[in-house]
């Protein structure tokens, strides 16, 4: 098959605490992949050791097959992982170009850049709004790249921030932590709308969500957990919201 993720045996503890415990996750190549679980039950800590936030107290990650140690975000964005935030993470002064390229910037050389260093560059503005428009038509956010951010709509706000990372190199892992939450049913269903198209381009998704709905619309796979610990893996098609329900509460339901 065609693996793409694979954490093994990963453990995290919180002094005597453990909030991951021996936990398997396998994620292919364009997967819409479903971490499941009640709250408390250890996803956004083991997302967290994926990203490089947090380093586990044991076990190992595998990217294609290759053992990777991600000891920084800095590193997680280097493997080409990446994840979307809330908006808070955008400059509401910026515009949404601004926005997509800030840190990474496209420059070219000048006279002053020549005398005193790269920082003195002039910005390639054209260039970054050929790419920024490219992410944002590519999960199909009707907007103006040159508009402020400031005041935006929360949905458009966490677009652009899907937009930022689609736009980044070699960009091969997505992970979106609860991002519905905060969206309106309209907005929810142009997102889930937007994992497809992502996905369909071969990148992995790790979607969290409390919404079975959602799950079952979107997913493909799905891996639950529950009190830290892992649970299940399942293909979305052999399973049902009953099942899925049972096993995140660990009991039968009605
Ligand atoms: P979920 O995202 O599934 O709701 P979390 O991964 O956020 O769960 O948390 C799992 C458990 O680990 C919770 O009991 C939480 O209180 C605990 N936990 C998470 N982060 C820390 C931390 N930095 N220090 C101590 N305990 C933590
Ligand atoms: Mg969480």
């Amino acid at each position: 098959m065609d693996e793409l993720l694979r954490m093994e045996h990963v453990s995290k503890r919180f002094g005597d605490f453990y909030a991951n415990r021996d936990i398997n996750l396998s994620v292919r190549k364009g997967e819409v992949h479903t971490l499941l679980g009640e709250n408390g039950a250890g996803k956004s800590t083991l997302m967290n050791v994926l990203i490089g936030l947090y380093q586990p107290t044991e076990g190992k990650i595998f990217l294609n097959g290759k053992e990777v140690r991600i000891d920084s975000p800095a590193q997680a964005v280097k493997l080409g992982i990446g994840m979307v935030h809330q908006e808070f993470m955008l400059i509401p002064g910026f515009t949404v170009t601004e926005n997509i390229k800030v840190g990474r910037e496209i420059s070219t050389p000048n006279l002053a850049s020549r005398l005193f260093g790269k920082s003195m560059e002039t910005l390639d503005t054209k260039a970054m709004r050929k790419d920024a428009k490219k992410a944002l038509k590519t999960i199909g956010l009707q907007i103006e790249d040159y508009v402020k951010v400031a005041g935006l709509p929360v949905g458009y706000m966490q677009f652009i921030e899907i937009a930022r990372e689609l736009d980044k190199t070699g960009i091969r892992i997505l992970v979106f932590d609860e991002p519905t939450a905060v969206l309106t049913e309209s907005e929810a269903d142009r997102l889930l709308e937007a994992m497809r198209v992502i996905s369909s381009q071969g990148i992995a998704i790790i979607f969290i969500t409390h919404r079975l709905d959602e799950v079952m619309a979107v997913a493909d796979g799905m891996t639950i957990l529950r009190d830290g610990e892992f649970v299940a893996r399942k293909e979305i098609k052999d399973t049902n919201v009953v099942e899925i329900a049972e096993l995140m509460i660990g009991r039968k339901v009605e």
